[in-house]
């Protein structure tokens, strides 16, 4: 479909690029994408089943001012454009294309390709026990180094990354970091402690996962007990084969958490079938525990719960002393928190290890 003249690449996966050189206007290379997708239309055989394919294109025209990266990026908005529009469709790249809408395509564009060009970071915050003061592990938290706009808080990208199904592949990248700085530590520092990695809903509806993180655990050679993979109680009331994704991960032996416990709708009932390990507390009721009443009620009646249910608890967002002390004296076990240390990039975390590990935690009394 295309002329002797044109330049044909694939620019990664399931992307290709077409140059056409000195077309007058959208015209030519918009013809020549529709002409393309014609030709992708036609059902084809393949052991004897057919198949049918199709493709979305974006076109852009060049200009003086935008270098090849910013000319390709540009064509990347058209498509995307184009694939939200529905089946089979060509867009042009309009400058006057929505603000707020060329905002939200270009974010989506560069996080395409953030994974690839290593712009991710994790960060890691530690969890503590309260009685001995030690590090019992470390949460993963990922942060974006983009180019342009500094470094961004997951509020930023995860939901678009969780819409768009990039997060599966992001979360691939942050489960085999994390796991392999954990065993890093463990090679340096003799570090024992768990890493935790946060499981988006759609990362549990893909049906890779599991394979994904037995092949982690086998090539990094991490004991997977010291593996958690945390889940927030919506992801799991939302179906079924959650449940049956949940017994697999289990069967592997990492240990699995449910994330901010308490600001779901899960039923205790359900809760007793899912085959966790943890609960962790979420912040909202550590908030109110060095004072109000109620608050205290409700963290009591959780590590009764838990207790009940054979879990370990972590308490999460703890900022000060005093709640730390009142969530010791209520016996909780665990806690995560500002207090203690905010999330830290690998090398700062890595030195948390080794020098000041028991600093605050040995002032909680
Ligand atoms: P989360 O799993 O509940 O993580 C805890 C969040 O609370 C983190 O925010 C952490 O920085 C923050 N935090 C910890 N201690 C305190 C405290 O004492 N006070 C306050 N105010 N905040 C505290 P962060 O890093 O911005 O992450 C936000 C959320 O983004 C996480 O909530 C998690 O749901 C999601 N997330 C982070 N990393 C990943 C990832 O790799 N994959 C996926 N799917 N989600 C991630
Ligand atoms: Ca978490
Ligand atoms: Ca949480």
């Amino acid at each position: 479909a295309v002329r002797p003249g044109d330049t044909v690449a694939r620019l990664g996966g399931d992307e290709f690029a077409i140059l056409v050189e000195d077309a007058a206007g959208f015209d030519e290379p918009t013809e020549l994408a529709e002409r393309l997708l014609a030709c992708l239309d036609e059902p084809f055989e393949l052991a004897g089943k057919t198949f049918v394919i199709t493709a979305s294109a974006g076109v852009v025209l060049s200009n003086p001012h935008d270098g090849p990266d910013e000319l390709i990026r540009n064509a990347d908005m058209a498509m995307y454009l184009a694939k939200r529009e529905g089946k089979a469709c060509v867009r042009r790249f309009e400058p006057a294309l929505h603000h707020a809408a060329l905002e939200r395509l270009e974010l989506e564009a560069d996080l395409r390709r953030a994974v690839q060009r290593g712009e991710f970071v994790v960060h890691y915050q530690p969890m503590v026990e309260l009685t001995t003061g030690c590090i019992a592990g470390f949460e993963a938290l990922v942060r974006w180094q983009h180019p342009r706009r500094g470094l961004l808080e997951p509020s930023d990208f995860i939901p678009l990354a969780e819409e768009t199904g990039i997060v599966v592949e992001l979360g691939r990248w942050v489960l085999g970091e994390a796991c392999a700085r954990a065993q890093r530590w463990h090679e340096r520092h003799g570090f024992e402690g768990s890493i935790s990695v946060n499981l988006s809903a759609r990362q549990l509806r893909d049906p890779g996962l599991v394979d994904d993180v037995a092949e982690t655990l086998r090539e990094l050679r991490l004991d997977p007990r010291r593996l958690t993979l945390e889940i927030t109680e919506t992801v799991l009331m939302d179906d079924d084969t959650a449940v049956d994704r949940l017994n697999a991960l289990k069967a592997l032996g990492v240990r699995l958490a449910i994330d901010d416990f308490g600001t779901g709708y899960s039923s205790l009932n359900y809760l007793r079938r899912l085959p966790v390990d943890i609960v962790k507390i979420d912040k909202v009721f550590v908030d109110g525990v060095a004072g109000d009443r109620e608050a205290v009620g409700l963290i009591n009646a959780i590590l009764g719960m838990a207790r009940a249910l054979n879990l370990e608890t972590v308490a999460e967002g703890v900022e000060n002393g005093g709640q730390a002390r009142r969530l010791k004296e209520l016996g909780s076990a665990f806690v995560q928190g500002f207090y203690f240390a905010k999330p830290m990039a690998p090398d700062a975390a890595e030195l948390f290890i080794t020098t000041e590990r028991t600093e605050r935690t040995s002032s909680v009394r």
